[in-house]
Formats: C-alpha cells, sequence, structure tokens
C-alpha cells in the first residue's frame, strides 16, 4: 500500500499592502477583521467599502459572510471577525468554517488578508488560516468506481503581513495528522496487522528510523501473555508490536528519551462479548491511537526534535473464534501481572498493558501513550475534549496547557489508588476492568498503571475526541486524528523532557 504524500499547495508571503490587482488575481479571498472594527474603525483594504455596507456599527460578531467581488475572476470573498481574546480553538474553529465557504467553488488560489488585526494576532490568526488550509487539503482514501474531480487549492498567498512567519511547525503537524487520519479511514480489510506492518516499514525506511516488528512467536519468548490472549482470536498470525526508534542529528549532551506508544486495534468485534452491529460499525478506526503515536513520531522527525523517540504501536484485530480469549482465563503479562478477564472488548488495555511494559523498560523521560479506549470518557467528556491521566501531579499543567495552545483540549481525569477496589481479583492480581461499566476510562488507567513503573512519568490519553461529527477545530472531517498537535506542543514547547 502506497502512504499518499503529505497535503501540499504553495504558501506565499507578500509583505506589502494588498493592491485591487492583487486580489482580482484570486479566486477566494480570506479577510479576517478585529470584532472592533463593527464598533469604530473599520480598516482599509482593497473594496473595503463595499464589504462594509454589509454591516451595522455595534452589531454582535456575525458568522462568516460570503461577498462575491465585481471583477473577472468573481472571486469568492468571505469575511468574518476575530474576537479579541479568542483561543487558539476559537480561531481554528472560525478559520475552518471561513475556508469552508470560501472553497464552495473550488478555488485553485486563495488569498488571505487580515487588516486591522493587531500585531500579537497575526501570527496565530494566519496560522490558523494555514493549518486549516493543510488539513481540508488532505485526500481521504477513496474507493468509489467513479472518481469525484473536485479540484484542490495550489496556492495561498498572505497578503500585508510585514512580519515572515514559519510555518514549519504547523506544516510537521499537518503532515502528522494526514498520516493519521489517511491510515484510521483505510478499510478494515486493506489495513490489516500485516499490511499495516508494511506500511510502517516503508514508513520506518523512507525516514530513516529504526524499525523491528515483535511477532508473535518473539513476544511469547518475552512472555507477553496479556497483548497474545488478544492476537490467539485471529485465524492470521500477523499481530505484533511495532517498534521504531528516531534518534537526533547531533545530540547536545545526552539525549533524553520520549517513549510513544498507541493501541493499533485494526478491527474491533469486541471477541467473544461480541458488539452489536450498530457499536461495531467504524470499528476499523479502533487504530487511531496507534496511528497518532506514529503521526506524530513523524511530526517531530519533520522537526529534527532534539530528543529520541521510541515509539511502539501494539498492531492486532480483536476477533471471534474458537482460539478467541474468553472472560474468567486468567493471563500473565510481560511483567508477571496476572490478570483475571472481564469482558474481551477491553482487549486495548490489554495489549498496551504488554507495549507499556516494554516501552518502560528503558526508563524513558516521558511515556505518552494514545487509545481510542473507553467508551465511558466519551460520556464524560463528549468528543470536544480528549481525557488525560498523569502518574504525576506536575503533568497536569503542561497538559493542559498543551491542550489550551494547540487547540486540542484535552482535560485531566483522576487517577486515585482508592479507584482499584473496582478491580480487585480474588483469584488473579488484578482484574481487567470491572464487569459493571461505571468509571471505566478512570479504571482502565489504574488497570494501565500496573504496567508502567512508578519513576517513569506518564500520560496515558484516552482519545475521545478522536471522531467529532462536522469536524472539530480546524479539521473539517469527522476522523480528527487529534494529538499530534498537542503532543507537538507539549513535547517540544512545553519542554516535557526535561523532567
Ligand atoms: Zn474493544
Amino acid at each position: 500500500m502506497q502512504i499518499p504524500p503529505a497535503p501540499k499547495f504553495e504558501l506565499k508571503q507578500v509583505s506589502a499592502a494588498a493592491t485591487p490587482e492583487n486580489v482580482d488575481a484570486l479566486d477566494a479571498l480570506i479577510i479576517l477583521l478585529p470584532e472592533s472594527a463593527l464598533q469604530k474603525h473599520w480598516p482599509l483594504f482593497p473594496y473595503s467599502e463595499r464589504f462594509k455596507k454589509h454591516y451595522t456599527a455595534g452589531m454582535d460578531t456575525p458568522e462568516p459572510r460570503r461577498v462575491d467581488l465585481p471583477n473577472a475572476r468573481a472571486t469568492t470573498a468571505v469575511i468574518a471577525f476575530v474576537k479579541s481574546g479568542a483561543s487558539v480553538f476559537d480561531l481554528l474553529t472560525l478559520a475552518r468554517k471561513t475556508l469552508a465557504k470560501a472553497l464552495e467553488n473550488d478555488p485553485r488560489e486563495i488569498g488571505l488578508l487580515i487588516p486591522g488585526i493587531a500585531d500579537a494576532q497575526q501570527q496565530p490568526v494566519a496560522e490558523a488560516v494555514v493549518a486549516c488550509m493543510t488539513a481540508a487539503a488532505f485526500k481521504p482514501p477513496l474507493f468509489k468506481s467513479i472518481a469525484h474531480d473536485k479540484q484542490t487549492p495550489i496556492s495561498l498567498s498572505l497578503l500585508g503581513i510585514a512580519n515572515k512567519i514559519d510555518f514549519s511547525y504547523t506544516l510537521a503537524a499537518a503532515e502528522g495528522n494526514a498520516l493519521a487520519r489517511w491510515l484510521t479511514l483505510l478499510p478494515a480489510n486493506l489495513l490489516t496487522p500485516g499490511e499495516y506492518r508494511a506500511c510502517i516499514s516503508g514508513l520506518a525506511r523512507r525516514e530513516g528510523w529504526k524499525f523491528r516488528f515483535l511477532d508473535e512467536r518473539r513476544l511469547a519468548k518475552l512472555g507477553a501473555g496479556a497483548f497474545l490472549a488478544v492476537a490467539r482470536g485471529s485465524d492470521s498470525r500477523d499481530a505484533g508490536i511495532a517498534h521504531l526508534s528516531y534518534s537526533p542529528a547531533k545530540p547536545a549532551g545526552p539525549a533524553k528519551t520520549v517513549a510513544l506508544v498507541g493501541k493499533g486495534i485494526c478491527y474491533d468485534t469486541g471477541g467473544v462479548n461480541l458488539k452489536s452491529a450498530k457499536s461495531m460499525y467504524g470499528m476499523h478506526g479502533d487504530m487511531q491511537g496507534s496511528a497518532v503515536a506514529l503521526g506524530t513520531l513523524l511530526a517531530l522527525t519533520r522537526l529534527k526534535a532534539p530528543f529520541r523517540v521510541e515509539c511502539w504501536l501494539a498492531v492486532a484485530r480483536n476477533q471471534i473464534g474458537p482460539r478467541a480469549y474468553t472472560q474468567n482465563e486468567v493471563i500473565t503479562a510481560c511483567n508477571g501481572v496476572r490478570i483475571e478477564i472481564v469482558h474481551t472488548d477491553a482487549e486495548g488495555r490489554m495489549v498496551l498493558a504488554d507495549a507499556l511494559s516494554l516501552a518502560s523498560r528503558d526508563k524513558p523521560a516521558l511515556l505518552l501513550d494514545y487509545a481510542t479506549l473507553t467508551g465511558t470518557c466519551v460520556t464524560a467528556l463528549g468528543t470536544r475534549y480528549s481525557g488525560a491521566f498523569c502518574n504525576r501531579q506536575e503533568l497536569i499543567t503542561p497538559v493542559l496547557e498543551a491542550g489550551r495552545r494547540s487547540g486540542e483540549r484535552v482535560w485531566p481525569l483522576p487517577v486515585d489508588a482508592d479507584y482499584d477496589e473496582s478491580i480487585e481479583s480474588s483469584i488473579a492480581d488484578v482484574k481487567q476492568c470491572a464487569i459493571e461499566n461505571d468509571a471505566d476510562h478512570i479504571l482502565a488507567a489504574r488497570f494501565l498503571s500496573r504496567f508502567v513503573p512508578a519513576s517513569v512519568p506518564w500520560i496515558h490519553m484516552d482519545l475521545a475526541a478522536s471522531e467529532h461529527k462536522g469536524g472539530l477545530a480546524h479539521i473539517p472531517t469527522e476522523v480528527t486524528g487529534f494529538g499530534v498537535r498537542f503532543s507537538l506542543e507539549l513535547l517540544l514547547k512545553q519542554g516535557l523532557p526535561r523532567l
């Protein structure tokens, strides 16, 4: 399977003030004004008087509005207003809605004008529009027999922004996100564990990562019984844990290690405790956690991250069959912890148990795992935020801050030890989950904590925001690939590997 190239368009930065000729050469124009323009000072820009007619002084901030210009190209102009104090999430959302209108006529050349936006807000506003453009340029895998011939934009011109802006961070995050969304959208019969392994190996060759695949035989030698219990139900022996390593080119001193772990269940039937048709539909996306880990590794590689990254992807299918694991089995994980099986649909925490154990062995400076793990996390937060569980108090502020600054919002949830009472087992060391579903997201985090030594700083992400109808922040599709931007902010700007 060929991994598609990163979504591309030409990004032009023109520092001189925009002229009517600049605007007339565009198919579409996005104009973002400060909301203060509605109260007092309407800024001057090409066709500004024409736009002003649509607004009355003092009106509430209106939704993005489309106005076609009376020039030869009938340029589609869309005008919207930026609230003072808008968060990054607000900016990304506004830019996505504005861009969606600007794209209505399949424009090839698009421009951005931000007259009157204060200097300090120019970069975040322009960054939001560029993030939305790259997210919209993403082409999902499509298998229709008649191809649709939608044009994609070829250029975005930023007009009249005096200071040149470095977009490398935004573009790297977008490339990682596109990879995560593309893998997640692939049909279950195409992204089998075997195909996924081939994809990962191809990427490793392209990016210069070290790659090894711990197949079932190797995992049996390591005693990874938790992973193998899930893999057992499949009739093909293609499951395993992919291990990728990135090293910085010239580390300044001994480089710290960040470990990324992802849940890669290529299809989740629920196993013997079979899901209903409604709950099973879409379960080819149950590998999104691993795709986000992979996308994050790709983005960190693009940005030449100054630390080592070890990435562990637990790739398997949760199937029914004569060999499938059942309730009331007792399984031993590779760190020796014995698990009483309670529900075969709680397979994510089983494959993560061994992956987390293996990732912890090198004592990383930070361990970060991603999983579409529990329905109760969605019940707790909805699909606008993802949940985070931290095994140290001092991780909570950087996690919250990274969510706020990246626009991929994350909320910390409790992991107090007394929750363990719900997963006490009379026959083994721990129950896999409780038979009642209450607070399953917290119990899952408590269960996983058995496989991460207390000495390793650890953040567990339950990706409640992995799918959101109508898109979320800058992402226009229901599958969001949530987590790559968050992770870049956390690892590169909040500086967490220092811990
Ligand atoms: Zn499941």
